[in-house]
Order: C-alpha cells, then structure tokens, then sequence
C-alpha cells in the first residue's frame, strides 16, 4: 500500500496528490520524494521544518540542494540511492533553528511500473534518543567506576551461583584463581564463624540470598592469597529478581574487618588494661587514706605522748628535786621525812596518771572471764552516794538538784570497777560544768536494741570544736585544774565494753553524755536483778592525808553501808587505835603521810590488835606487796569495786 502510493509519489495525477500528502503528513519522520531528474516533487512539514525550506522554495529543487543545513554532504548517499542500490541509513547533523539536531538520513531508490526513478528521503530525528543513550553510557561508566573503586569486594552470580560480574576489589583477592562460580569460592575461601564452625557451601551468604534472604553482617573468618593467610569478613547478600519475582542472581559485598577486629580486640585488651589500672590507682589511693588516718592517729598519739610527757615531767620534777635535798639532808630524820613524803605524793600523782590513761588506751573489748553482770542502776546509785557529800562544793557553792529516772532490768556485761569510774568522771564534769547549781539528770534505758545510761547537766554547754575534741585525751578547757582524762577514759572503757559514748552539747545549752551498750553487749541467759552483796556492816578507820581521797574513799566505804572514820595523819591514827570503844574492823591507810610512813602505821596496828584487817593505799611502789603485817594492798587510784571487796573480805 505504502509502496503503490510512493508509485505515484514521482508523477502524481490530482487525487493521488491530496493522497501523498495525506501520507507524507501522517508519517513521524521528515520525508521529501525526488523524480527521476531528482528534482523535489513533495515534501512534509517535518521534512520542511528540518531544512528551513517552504512550499515554494522546496518544489523543483535538486535533490543535491535540498538539504541546505546538513553538515555533512550527502551527495553519495544520494547518488547510490540514484543509482537504485538501497542504502544503509547514515546519521548525519542538521542546522536547525531550534538548535542542532542529529537526524538519521535514509535515500531509498524508488523505481515505479513505468521505470520512472526517484529517490524518497526519510529523516529521523534521533538527538534525544542519541542524548538519552549517551547519558546512559556515561551512568554505566561512572557505576563502573564506582563499583571498581570501592574498597568492598562485590559479586555477582547468576541463579546458579556462576560468576556473571565482579569489581576490582574482587578480583584482586583471587588474582590468581579466579574463581567462575559460588563453589569454587567457596572451596578457595572455607569460610567459618569466629569460634571456628566450617559452613558448607550451602551454608554460605551468597547461596542464602539465592534462596530469596537478604543476608546481614555475618562475620567469616575467610583464608586468603596463596599463603592462605586468615581474614575476617563482614558479608551482606542481596537476591537479585527478574519482574515476575523470581530469584535471578545474586549480588554478595564483602568488606575485609582484620584490622578492625584486631582494633576491637586490641581495644578490649587497652579496656582490660585500663580497669586494671583504675584498680590499682583504687587501692593506691586506699593506702593513701589509710596514711592520712595513720598521719591522723599518729597525730593524737603525739599529743598523747606530750600530755604524758607533761604530766611525767610534772611528777619527776618535785621527786627529782626531793632527792637531792634528801641526799643534802641525810642526817635529819625529820627533813628526811619530809623529803620521803613528797616523793610518795609526785609518784602516786604520776601513777594515777599513767592508770587514767590506760583506761582510755585499752580499748579492745573485754574478753569474758573478768566480766560480770552490773546493774546500771546500782553503779548510778553508788556513784551518787559517793559523791553527793561533794555537789556542792564542786558546783561552786550552787544548789544542784538531782532527778533521776531509772529503768529496770539495766543490766550490762563488764566491769563495775570500769562503769563505776566513768559514771564519776561524768557526774564531776557535769559538776564543773553548773558552777552556781543547776539540774544534774541521770537516766538509764533500756530498748531492744540497748542498755544506755546518760548524765545531763543544765551547765555550760559545749561549743562546736570542744564538743569534737572533747574525748582526746588531755585536752581540756579548765587550765591547771583539768587533766583532760575524764572524757578520754569514758570513751576507753565505752569501747570496751563493746558500746559507745555520745556527747549531745551546745555551747550554753547543757550536755548529755550517753553511753550505750548494744545487747549483745550482754549475751548471757536471763540473769536475775544480781544480789547486792551482803553488806556486813564494817567500822574502818580511814588514813588519808590527801583531801579529796580521803572524801571520796570515805563517801564510797559509806555508801557501802560502813562506818568510816577519817583521819589525816599516823598521830591521830594511832590514837583511834587505842580507843577500843569505836570498835575497829578494818583499817585502811595510805603510806605517804605528812608526820610518817603508813608502814609503821601498820606494824603498830598490827601488834596493838592482831585480828584486825589492814589494808595499805599506795600508788608508791610498797615495801612488799605480800607483807605479812598488811591483808591487802590496793594501787593509787584505788577502784571503787576493789576497796569495797577488800573491805568485805572477799578477796
Ligand atoms: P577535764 O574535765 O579534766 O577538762 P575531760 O576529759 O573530763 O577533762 O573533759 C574534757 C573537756 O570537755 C572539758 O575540759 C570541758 O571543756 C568539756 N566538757 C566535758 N564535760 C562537760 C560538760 N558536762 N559540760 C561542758 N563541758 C564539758
Ligand atoms: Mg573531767
């Protein structure tokens, strides 16, 4: 049909004419048709819009001037056209007005029934087409290039895992083998996971994906290079689908993580090394507390050490100096006396010293046998009995008022000689403190968890920084006429026995001081109220030239329920002696005495009433301890517990 109208496209008659052009309009490509002179005898408007030519310029040109804007000649195309060959099309750049445009030219010989020749020119525009392609190209160029320049190894298998397509990195790691499909990878690789499992070939990322999974960041320790030398791999598998769905290949990427395994791995070692080292530094700056609170005990110990040293001083000073004028005095009894005297009273100050503070020093609990149970209560009610005589005296002359509040069943495990001791050094302090009188307030508790006894004053008060330092041994805020050891002996024996000592104080606000014994503190059965001893009534002479021994020891014999008679000197001793009428059990007295020794004292004693018990006080080293003329020897400072169990005779 095409052909019978290109028939009469050389000559056409009228109808033919409106039926060519018709034809020529309706087809998408620039065509023009030449007779057989190869003039131009009909053309469409692509055809005419291609060459810039119109209707009126275009008919009856020659074929080889048709195409003024080409830029290439066209004459031997035409010419083999001419010459009835068909010719191959040729791409040929036009000059458009719009541009340049690419047009695929084809000349077709046309040859109708009568012989007459021509020629058809059929144009093409193909410069999207072209453009389009030549993008295309450059993309895959560029993908190339990418593909290859990537540090990760990539390839592509087809359904049946044969190789169709591997980048650069690829290649480079099977330079040698080559591998042509998944299996020979497989057998050059042997793959396994880190602790060492062989995959099978099945097993393997790349035949995953062609089962249809999409593999992720599997790690494989792979071997590589003729050595076969180990490394790790972190494998991704993809499938690769046709339209319809099916699994058609497979793209495998691998990234070589050796090293950064081996940085993971050196990472954790530095990680190890580090907590070792945090360790270390730990218990280095453990030591270095340690030091700071061994600089701290070392700290308290010099002052300690110092205070004792003082007090040492104080007590060698006058016995020092006694010795010389004794030596300088040998002839006179009486200065000789004298001098004897004052070196007994130096040392037993020093002797009471060195036992206060070997109160405070040993701390370590008691160990069971010299424990017994004390009653809180009973050792509250002695030490206000012994002291009461004193309130006043103490308090500067003020009224002090006592309430005290007593729980039963305040029992404790230790020493009463001990509780009694620090009872006292608390009630003194609380004394000193309420010059001019006050409420002096004794409490004993007793709840699940402990048995406590607090004194309370409504005194001075202490400020911030005593209130700290107050349990140090030797400090204290009352100048010469404090030692500073009352606290520190409390604290001492709270330890020892287990417990603790609380200061609750503000300065003008009055201070408690409590000691609490934790019940384990006392872990024996169930024990009964202890039985007072039975008191047997005693009359004792009391010897003592000291003031405040000689009350003390006489408040205490009293509130034992003795009767005491107290004398200052072996004068007036001896004439208590001779008296019958008072009726002596017991004589206690001390040695150092102003008009002689408590020695001869006892001789005399002893040879004027043989059945009488004679006890010696003496913080001066005693003649013999087990003197025969004497039944007991008590150490200045005398205990509380051990005078009144001498007294009663139970030792
Ligand atoms: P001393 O009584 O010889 O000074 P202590 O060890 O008994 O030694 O007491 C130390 C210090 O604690 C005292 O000097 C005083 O400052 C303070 N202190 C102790 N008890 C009381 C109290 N009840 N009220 C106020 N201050 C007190
Ligand atoms: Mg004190």
């Amino acid at each position: 049909m095409l052909l019978s109208s290109l028939d009469g496209a050389v000559n056409p008659s009228g109808t033919e004419r409106s039926r060519l052009d018709a034809l020529l309009e309706a087809v998408p490509l620039a065509l023009s048709v030449f007779d057989g002179t190869l003039a131009l005898v009909a053309t469409n408007a692509r055809y005419r819009d291609l060459t810039g030519l119109d209707a009126s310029q275009a008919i009856g040109r020659s074929i080889y001037d048709s195409f003024p804007n080409a830029l290439a000649d066209l004459t031997e195309q035409v010419d083999i056209a001419a010459g009835g060959a068909p010719v191959v099309s040729v791409r040929v750049p036009f000059q458009h007005r719009g541009g340049r445009r690419l047009v695929e030219a084809t000349f077709v010989p046309l040859i109708d029934t009568h012989g007459a020749r021509g020629v058809l020119f059929a144009g093409s525009d193909v410069t999207e087409r072209e453009e389009l392609r030549e993008d295309l190209a450059r993309s895959v160029a560029q993908l190339e290039s990418i593909f290859d320049v990537l540090p990760d190894s990539v390839r592509v298998v087809d359904a049946d895992g044969g190789t169709v397509r591997t980048n650069a990195q690829a290649q480079l790691e099977h330079a040698q083998a080559k591998p042509q499909s998944l299996r020979e990878l497989w057998q050059l690789d042997r793959p396994r996971t880190l602790n060492g499992t062989t995959l099978f070939v099945h097993e393997h990322p790349t035949a995953r994906a062609l089962r249809g999974e999409r593999v992720r960041g599997e790690i494989l320790e792979v071997r590589r290079g003729t050595s076969g030398t180990p490394a790790v791999i972190e494998v991704n598998s993809n499938p690769l689908y046709d339209p319809h769905r099916r699994v058609r290949g497979a793209v495998t990427v691998e990234r070589d993580v050796t090293e950064r395994t081996r940085l993971e791995q050196q990472v954790r070692t530095e990680a190890d090394r580090l907590e070792r080292m945090v360790q270390e530094r730990t218990s280095e700056l453990l030591a270095l507390q340690e030091a700071a609170s061994r600089d701290r005990r070392l700290a308290a110990v010099g002052q300690l050490a110092a205070g004792v040293m003082h007090d040492v001083n104080n007590a060698l000073n006058p016995i020092m100096a006694a010795a010389y004028l004794l030596e300088m005095n040998a002839e006179n009894p009486v200065a000789v006396r004298d001098y004897a005297v004052r070196i007994a009273r130096a040392a037993e100050t020093g002797a009471a010293t060195a036992a206060r503070v070997g109160r405070f020093i040993r701390q370590e609990p008691l160990l069971g046998s010299r424990e017994e149970a004390v009653n809180l209560n009973v050792m509250v009610e002695e030490v206000v009995a012994m002291t009461r005589p004193l309130w006043r005296e103490r308090a500067k002359g003020g009224v002090v008022i006592l309430e005290q509040s007593l729980a039963p069943g305040a029992i404790i495990r230790g020493i009463a000689g001990e509780i009694r001791e620090a009872l006292l050094n608390l009630v003194q302090n609380a004394l000193d403190a309420m010059a001019g009188g006050g409420t002096l307030r004794i409490r004993t508790t007793v709840d699940a968890e402990e048995t406590s006894v607090a004194v309370s004053d409504t005194g001075t008060g202490m400020s911030e920084e005593v209130r700290e330092r107050a349990f140090e041994p030797f400090f204290t805020t009352k100048g010469v006429s404090g030692t500073g050891l009352g606290l520190a002996e409390v604290y001492g024996i709270a330890r020892r026995h287990r417990g603790r000592a609380e200061i609750e104080s503000a300065a003008g606000a009055g201070t408690t001081v409590r000691l609490a014994f934790p019940l384990g503190n006392f872990t024996a059965g169930p024990v009964a109220e202890p039985e007072l001893r039975p008191r047997q009534r005693r009359r004792i002479l009391l010897v003592e030239d000291h003031h405040d021994s000689r009350e003390f020891m006489q408040a205490l014999l009293e509130s034992d329920g003795h009767t005491v008679l107290a004398v200052r000197n072996v004068e007036e001793a001896r004439e208590r002696l001779r008296d019958d009428s008072f009726g002596l059990d017991v004589l206690v007295t001390d040695i150092g005495l102003p008009d002689g020794s408590g020695w001869d004292l006892v001789s005399y004693a002893r040879e004027l009433r043989p059945a009488l018990r004679i006890g010696v006080v003496t913080g001066w080293e005693p003649r013999n301890e087990q003197d025969p003329a004497c039944d007991f020897t008590l150490r200045k400072p005398v205990g509380a517990a051990d005078l009144l169990a001498q007294i009663a005779g139970y030792v």
